[in-house]
């Protein structure tokens, strides 16, 4: 039935004179996303529009499910492509479009002809009026309504005539790769990939460092943080993923700082070196999944004291978001069930009992100076020992 999808995108629309960098981004990223999928496609540009032919046989399903996931798409409309056999021909095929699409023809309709080839026999009104009485005559159920239609049966007549009614929603945004790269702190919860996510969708490139606390972590949990990073790319393309080894840092913190400042500390020295990474993978700024009082090391305070170890830009897009909003992200983009999936984190095995909820920055400094012999060198060495695995 459908050949070709035109893709309609919405803000991108009006970056005025740097609109062309925004559509060619998008062309590239809908690129990569049918490269995904079987069958041969080309992209065109053309009057403000992005169409996707399909060359060759093509799962329709497996298409859309891929251009769902392209940041920058607002919607997307299976297009019945058909050859100019003439205007009586045109109003059986539309006829026949609609009674294949359209199974329920208890529906209001409007029909919205746009002329790009201008020596076309009708004007659009014409093919309007002649188009919705042939319709009309053949299923009397429909009724025209020109205000608020329920279907909006739109016909384009170009070298070929393009028939589409139906608008499936894309993810909105932009196209990745028009705003520049952050390192996303990727743990195996379930707030850091929708965090991620959410950067990625105003056209944010991400990169990304997950501390790994091996014993006390497993493979497992290091593996379920590749599965998330690899969810997330599906929408934000190839994610680097760092994994560093945090053991000895925690170790030594541990030995040396009041237990229930332990999180904060910790915490402190993961956007450090996250930091650190970042300025080295030319990135703008930190993402995390952080939100306001969720738990003791994200109130105010503690978000102020980790806060300030870093000087690059922290986004924290969940920041007003309740569990439940964020948790329905999750299930939207499809990272909620490998979440919950039950394997400690780093975190979670050196929490206190009682760890402080009201931070004093000025205190934590002090307590970070019984760190002052190895912990330099502690860093350099999870540095050194960065694993970098490329997540597809
Ligand atoms: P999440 O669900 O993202 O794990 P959380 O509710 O468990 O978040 P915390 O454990 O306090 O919250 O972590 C806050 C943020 O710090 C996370 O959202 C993440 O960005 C970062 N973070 C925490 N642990 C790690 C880790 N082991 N590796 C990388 N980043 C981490
Ligand atoms: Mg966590």
């Amino acid at each position: 039935m459908f050949t070709s999808f035109l893709i309609k995108y919405a803000e991108i629309g009006i970056k005025g004179k740097n609109r062309y960098l925004f559509e060619d981004a998008l062309v590239q990223q809908i690129k990569y996303a049918v490269k995904k999928c079987d069958g041969e496609f080309k992209i065109r540009k053309t009057d403000g529009r992005i169409y996707v032919d399909a060359v060759s046989d093509f799962d329709y399903d497996e298409v859309v499910d891929h251009l769902k996931k392209v940041f920058g798409i607002a919607w997307i409309c299976p297009v019945k492509v058909l050859h100019d056999e003439g205007f009586d021909k045109l109003k059986q095929d539309v006829v026949a479009y609609i009674d294949a699409v359209h199974p329920d023809k208890n529906k209001t309709f409007k029909v919205h002809a746009r002329r790009a080839r201008k020596n076309y026999p009708l004007d659009s009104m014409e093919i309007n009026m002649d188009l919705g009485e042939a319709i009309l005559d053949a299923f009397p159920e429909m009724k025209v309504d020109v205000h608020n239609p329920e279907l909006m049966i739109n016909v384009e007549v170009r070298d070929q005539i393009y028939v589409y009614s139906i608008n499936i929603p894309g993810p909105g945004g932009m196209p990745v790769g028009t705003a520049g790269k952050a390192m996303l702190l990727l743990s195996g919860g379930i707030d850091s990939p929708v965090a991620g996510y959410m950067i990625g969708k105003r056209g944010v490139k991400i990169d990304a460092v997950y501390f790994h606390a091996p014993p006390y972590t497993s493979e497992r949990a290091k593996q379920k943080v590749v599965d998330l990073a690899k969810i997330v790319a599906q929408y934000t393309g190839p994610i680097y993923l760092h994994v560093i080894n945090f053991t000895d840092i925690q170790l030594y913190i541990y030995e040396k700082c009041p237990h229930d400042e332990l999180t904060i500390i910790m915490r402190r020295y993961m956007m450090r070196i996250a930091e650190t990474i970042a300025k080295k993978n030319e990135c703008l700024g930190l993402i995390t999944g952080e939100s306001i009082g969720q738990v003791a090391s994200q109130t105010m305070q503690s978000l102020a004291a980790t806060n300030e170890v870093c000087e690059m830009p922290v986004y924290r897009p969940l920041i007003g978001f309740d569990k439940m909003e964020i948790v329905e992200v999750s299930e939207k983009i499809g990272s909620y069930e490998t979440s919950i999936l039950p394997y400690e984190d780093c975190c979670t095995i050196f929490v206190a009992k009682h760890p402080v909820t009201k931070p004093n920055a000025n205190v934590i400094r002090i307590h970070e100076q019984n760190l002052e012999e190895k912990i330099d060198e502690l860093v350099q060495t999870a540095l050194d020992t960065d694993e970098l695995i490329i997540v597809q």
